[in-house]
């Protein structure tokens, strides 16, 4: 049997161990370099900052997945640096590119989808302007390149990572001018009791806003973002706060980020269908609660499947490794299912919580104003999308037709959820009415020769 996992962060890894264990050899395709997912991200070789520096509190859990990832490669058709662009089910078939340049097709038996999950963004009037990054990417530079995006910076947005990545700022000496959440308190406190499902997580995030505040730190909670100001680059935030004031805070980058969203695309591809998750607010692709999917042979786990969090992210890539198992007939732990079952049944109450915790804020996506470009691929502000819905485009994909958003490099992976926000609010239907931007192959950019 060919089975072909297909990223190694926390998911693919323990998909990939349990696989192993049942005597089966999976190929394993990583666009990066290496494993380790997101939150375990590898500095570039050379790089000399220890596990305690890049990973904080999760450092042990690093350490812990970096071993296992080390320990598997060699036991499995290991391959870093290839992006798997398209999936043809009829042919049971993926098409790859290796290192930026050669073309590669494989065929499988079975797929395990360990893809992740992106950044969610809000565009507000100035994010195209240079100094302007996500949460992730601004932490990404922190954690993979030892490198700040500003001395002064200002994060946006709401969720853990915002939280996170600011006090990591503030740790590395980059002290943040204002750290900016959406949601009021009011809102996280009356989730507070749900959060307890998972404790441990939960001090740890109380701890990191504690930390914030003894730092002194600018926070200002139920806050508005109106826009990023700057000639040629970012140097202010303005924004109101709960009392409708408005402010203007200078700095020199500018971070943000409302919450996740999966990298559901090859999952789309391989022709997975999708529904809409009110709670998280994201389309999410069907799959039961080992990861099987109504698409024969497919199987996801990990944020890719729907956010969960790098633990459930691990629990979740060894269910649907049993899962395969089980469904080949092939032998399995039970006890280990039934653990991982009751784990996975905990951690959703836990993330149902965080989600009402840190809600999206969907009328700031709704009512951007109508200047705002919300494509930056191709340019196309929110009244332009709002012209096409004039224009009768009844959802996403007719609207992309019209005013080409989400037709550029990103083939809509940032802009869609947004524009999805913005028609439905100028159409007068809900978001699942609004639908979503349909996956297309290449999932990401392919350099021209390739193509040719
Ligand atoms: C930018 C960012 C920063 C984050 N920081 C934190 C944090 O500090 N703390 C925290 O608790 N959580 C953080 N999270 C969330 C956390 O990373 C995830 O919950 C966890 O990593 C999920 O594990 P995963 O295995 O599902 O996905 P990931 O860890 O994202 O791993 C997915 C892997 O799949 C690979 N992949 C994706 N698509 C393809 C493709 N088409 N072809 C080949 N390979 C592919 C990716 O390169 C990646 O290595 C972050 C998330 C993001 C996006």
């Amino acid at each position: 049997m060919k089975v072909a996992v297909i990223g190694a962060g926390p998911a693919g890894v323990r998909a990939v161990e349990q696989l192993l264990r049942a005597g089966i050899e999976p190929t394993w395709i990583e666009e990066a370099p290496d494993g380790g997912g997101r939150i375990y991200q590898r500095p570039p070789a050379g790089f000399t900052r220890g596990h305690r520096a890049l990973y904080g509190a999760d450092a042990r859990r690093a350490r812990a997945l970096h071993a296992a990832l080390d320990a598997l490669k060699p036991r499995t058709d290991w391959r870093p640096g290839t992006l798997v662009w398209n999936i043809r089910p009829r042919e049971g078939a993926l098409d790859t590119l290796a290192n930026g340049g050669t073309r590669g097709e494989l065929r499988y038996d079975a797929l395990i989808l360990c893809t992740g999950a992106m950044d969610r963004v809000v565009p507000i009037p100035g994010w195209t302007l240079p100094g302007v990054t996500t949460l992730g990417a601004a932490q990404i530079a922190l954690k993979a390149q030892g490198v700040a995006i500003g001395a002064r910076p200002v994060f946006v947005g709401t969720g853990p990572l915002l939280w996170l990545a600011a006090l990591q700022y503030a740790k590395a000496g980059a002290a943040p001018a204002l750290v900016l959440d959406t949601t009021p308190f009011l809102t996280k406190l009356l989730a507070s009791a749900g959060l307890l499902w998972n404790a441990p997580t939960f001090l740890r995030g109380l701890r990191y806003m504690a930390s914030l505040r003894a730092r002194r730190v600018h926070i200002a909670e139920d806050a508005t973002p109106l826009a990023i100001e700057g000639e040629g680059a970012a140097t202010a935030l303005r924004w109101r706060d709960s009392g409708w004031r408005e402010h203007v805070t200078p700095c020199d980058a500018v971070a943000l980020g409302w919450g996740l969203k999966p990298e559901a695309q090859l999952a789309d591809l391989a022709g997975v269908p999708f529904r809409f998750d009110a709670t998280q607010r994201n389309w999410i692709p069907e799959r039961d609660a080992a990861g099987r999917t109504p698409a024969p042979g497919v199987y996801l786990a990990g944020d890719g499947a729907g956010i969960g969090g790098a633990e459930v992210a691990e629990l979740s890539g060894a269910r649907a490794a049993l899962a395969l198992l089980e469904d080949r007939r092939r032998g399995f732990d039970h006890s280990l299912r039934a653990h991982l079952d009751r784990r996975l049944r905990t951690e959703a109450r836990f993330r149902a919580a965080l989600e009402r915790a840190f809600p999206f804020p969907a009328h700031l996506a709704a009512r951007m104003p109508d200047e705002t470009i919300l494509c930056r691929c191709e340019a196309v502000t929110a009244g332009e999308l709002r012209a096409a819905a004039r224009e009768g485009a009844p959802e996403v994909n007719r609207a992309k037709a019209l005013s080409r958003v989400g037709m550029g490099r990103c083939q809509g992976r940032v802009c869609g959820p947004p524009a999805a926000e913005v028609l439905a609010d100028a159409l007068g239907v809900t978001i699942e009415q609004a639908g979503r931007l349909r996956g297309q192959p290449p999932v990401k950019p392919l350099p021209m020769p390739v193509v040719a």
